[in-house]
């Protein structure tokens, strides 16, 4: 369990874009070197937590406070959010990611040079610093994109589906990264789809449909009544056996159905 100091606390946010709100008085508290999760359905939100707490865009009710400021916090946005064909090396991505010191117009010296190859060695991906971001496996850039907010000095990262639209030799390597990262005292918070992954490798989890389903820690919130207020009973899968296999985790069992 987590003793540590909050480092992000969301206290009542909503954000209403139109008429629905995509958030209704969402709290939460994510605490220094926790792992945490945010699950839920397409349109719960989660994307949208995320931005809130980056502070890209408006809440019309709350407080969002990060110990320390918002400096700390490194973002990775949903993949499909970023264009690919532009023509960048893998080195000048991280580099780009460093603006904030440097100014738009300045050349980046040789310390920002060397501490985006050391992001790079933290990822792993030192070996392809001179190559171009649209030359690499989708594992690969996502990687990148944790070598560019690492670079920012961010020790808290915000991940919105890091592992979407990559195979699952390129999802191990992605969360064995971000596990060893973690490890360094990186404070993880992440949109998955990935329920067995919260589960077996999260501290706490968020279940999210507009509003918080339930929150705490995988045991708490991987029950049958938080998973079918979140998906309905098609996502309760079953193993060979016809037993659950996603919503055993009910300290009494669920083995009916
Ligand atoms: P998730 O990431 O969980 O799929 P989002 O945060 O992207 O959910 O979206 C939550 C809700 O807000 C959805 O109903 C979505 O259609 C709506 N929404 C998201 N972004 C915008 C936007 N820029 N303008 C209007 N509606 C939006
Ligand atoms: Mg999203």
């Amino acid at each position: 369990m987590h003793t540590e100091a909050p480092l992000i606390t969301v206290h009542d946010v909503t954000v209403v874009y139109r008429h629905e709100p995509a958030l209704d008085s969402v709290s939460l508290t994510v605490r220094a070197g926790e792992r945490l999760a945010i699950i839920g359905p397409n349109g719960a939100g989660k994307s949208t937590l995320l931005k809130a707490i980056m502070g890209l865009i408006q809440y019309q009710r709350g407080t969002i406070h990060v110990e320390g400021g918002r400096q700390r916090l490194g973002y990775v946005a949903q993949h499909n959010e970023v264009d690919w064909s532009f023509p960048v090396s893998v080195l000048d991505t991280v580099l780009m990611g460093m603006w904030r010191e440097m100014g738009w117009l300045r050349m980046p010296g040789r310390p920002q040079r060397s501490r985006a190859l050391q992001a790079l060695a933290r990822v792993g991906l030192q070996e392809v610093a001179g190559r171009q971001v649209g030359e690499l496996s989708g594992g690969q850039r996502r990687r990148v994109f944790l070598a560019r907010a690492l670079a920012q000095q961010a020790d808290c990262l915000l991940l919105d589906e890091p592992f979407s639209g990559v195979d699952v030799g390129a999802e191990q390597e992605l969360l064995e990264v971000l596990l060893r990262l973690n490890g360094e005292g990186i404070t993880l918070l992440l949109c998955t789809h990935d329920l067995e992954q919260a589960r077996e490798h999260f501290h706490s989890v968020l279940a999210l449909r507009n509003h918080v389903i339930a929150c705490g820690s995988p045991q708490q919130v991987f029950t049958r009544d938080t998973l079918t207020a979140m998906y309905g009973r098609r996502a309760l899968a079953y193993d060979m056996n016809g037993q659950p296999t996603t919503v055993y985790i009910d300290e009494h069992g669920c083995h009916d159905d």
